[in-house]
């Protein structure tokens, strides 16, 4: 089957749309809020007059909130149109905001179209999907993140209300957010694979308190906008159990599956942004004689960081077609994870040269370079750390192959050799004997 990346002239015209639109509406919202309000704060005044009538522009162009499928009523543009778009997207923090596709709400509102009631539907899905409130997706416990096997909040049923109690970590945007999605153990006597499940819980639940905000970086300590959390005796209805009981890590997997995707497609667009960065730099710039492009030193840190964007973002665009092709994060989780390992390698290299190439104006805060490259390492954490999607990715591969039963390998030259003189052989003496 032929791997097509292209879109009609429509979508093209569409995407040129997005990249104008981006640069000359969005990006003075980064600038202006940058660091003091999140666009996840969705009670700010000022920010909701200005984000506003940015996002009916989107919908009129017919962009918004195009990661839902069409079988939950979104676009159905599919994943490598989406790719395409996100990378324009990823050149800025506020644009997924202003397109209706920021994570964690872009997971949260698909499993909610998915197992939601129409109640819940009605009371969190579609003012999710109107930019109206934020959410948070809490599945890392402070005593375990990228082993599940290791959790220990748990739900129990009480008459018609399940019971959490326990500890989550690093539940991001849960200072904005108006409900939770939770994964919690629901039955202990068998693995978490089969002993987790999903519940909705509304913010400010009776029971569930925040321990901590904890903070990225160079946040000062007490604030942030990841929460450690703490469940005592949280009530919620019996149908805030989203989908079936001891499916809760089988959602995860398909929401993060998707997650990890979009993250890589956003990398693309800011390490591209990055790449821009420091090529116009060092062709403006001049040292010891020369401009900084002329030297080679310079030009083989330029070729290897396009080198490796080319890569990942074929990647990335191979990964999304698969996706489209086939429907199903399962089947193509080698793929998923191998973007998710590649994303904070690409990150990490090509900002890290274009910071270099800056010099102290590149360490500086006044370029942003250097808060980019503060995000990169969390993309090789979030989601789940790398080496457990190498081990994915080592164990699917694996699977392809069988163990060879000789004494030396399948390829070994002096069987190999012996094995073709016989073919030989025989071909001759029946060639001899035709003549
Ligand atoms: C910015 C940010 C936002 C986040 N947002 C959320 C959120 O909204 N909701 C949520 O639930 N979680 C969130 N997380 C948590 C994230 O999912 C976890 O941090 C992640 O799963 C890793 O768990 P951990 O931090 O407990 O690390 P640990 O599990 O303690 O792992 C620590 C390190 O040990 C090594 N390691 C772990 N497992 C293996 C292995 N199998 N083989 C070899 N080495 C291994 C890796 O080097 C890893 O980095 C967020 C994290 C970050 C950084």
């Amino acid at each position: 089957m032929a791997i097509d990346f292209s879109v009609e002239p429509e979508f093209q015209d569409k995407l040129d749309w997005i990249t104008q639109f981006v640069a000359d509406e969005v990006e003075p919202l980064d600038l202006y809020f940058r660091g003091r309000v999140s666009p996840f704060d969705k009670t700010n005044d000022e920010l909701r007059t200005l984000i506003r009538p940015l996002q009916r522009q989107v919908q009129d162009q017919d962009l918004w909130a195009c990661h839902i499928g069409p079988e939950l009523g979104g676009k159905g543009y599919g994943q490598v149109k989406l790719a395409l778009m996100n990378e324009i997207l990823g050149r800025s923090s506020f644009a997924p905001s202003v397109f209706g596709c920021q994570a964690p709400d872009s997971g949260n509102a698909e499993i909610l179209a998915h197992y939601g009631t129409d109640a819940q539907k009605a009371e969190y899905l579609q003012p999710l999907l109107d930019g109206e409130i934020s959410s948070t997706y809490s599945m890392t416990e402070p005593q375990a993140g990228a082993d599940p096997n290791e959790f220990t909040c748990r739900a129990h049923r009480d008459g018609d209300e399940w019971v959490i109690n326990g500890e989550k970590w690093f539940a991001s945007n849960h200072c904005f957010a108006s409900f939770l999605i939770v994964m919690v153990i629901t039955n202990p006597e068998v693995a978490v694979y089969k002993g987790s499940s999903m519940i909705l819980v509304p913010a400010g639940a009776p029971g569930l308190e925040v321990v901590s905000d904890v903070g990225i970086g160079g946040e000062p300590l007490g604030t942030g906008h990841h929460a450690y959390l703490r469940f005592t005796d949280v009530r919620v209805p019996a149908e805030n159990l989203l989908g079936d009981e001891g499916s809760g890590f089988k959602i995860a997997q398909t929401r993060l599956g998707g997650g990890r995707v979009h993250h890589g497609m956003r990398t693309v667009g800011v390490a591209q942004r990055a790449l821009d960065m420091m090529c116009e730099r060092v062709l403006s710039r001049r040292t010891k004689g020369s401009l900084i492009a002329e030297k080679q030193s310079m030009q083989h840190m330029i070729a290897d960081s396009w080198v490796q964007l080319q890569q990942f973002r074929l990647q990335v665009l191979h990964c999304a077609w698969l996706i489209d092709q086939t429907g199903d994060y399962a089947r193509i989780r080698q793929h998923v994870a191998g973007v998710k390992v590649a994303t904070p390698k690409v990150y990490i290299d090509v900002v890290y040269r274009a910071m270099h190439a800056h010099g102290s104006l590149g360490v500086s805060n006044q370029m942003p370079l250097i808060g980019m490259w503060m995000g990169a390492p969390v993309m090789g954490i979030a989601d789940g750390p790398t080496e457990v999607h190498k081990d994915t990715i080592a164990k699917t591969v694996l699977k392809q192959y069988e163990p060879y039963e000789g004494l030396f390998p399948r390829e070994y030259l002096p069987d190999r050799i012996a094995e073709a003189e016989q073919i030989i052989a025989n071909r001759l003496e029946h060639e001899v004997g035709n003549q």
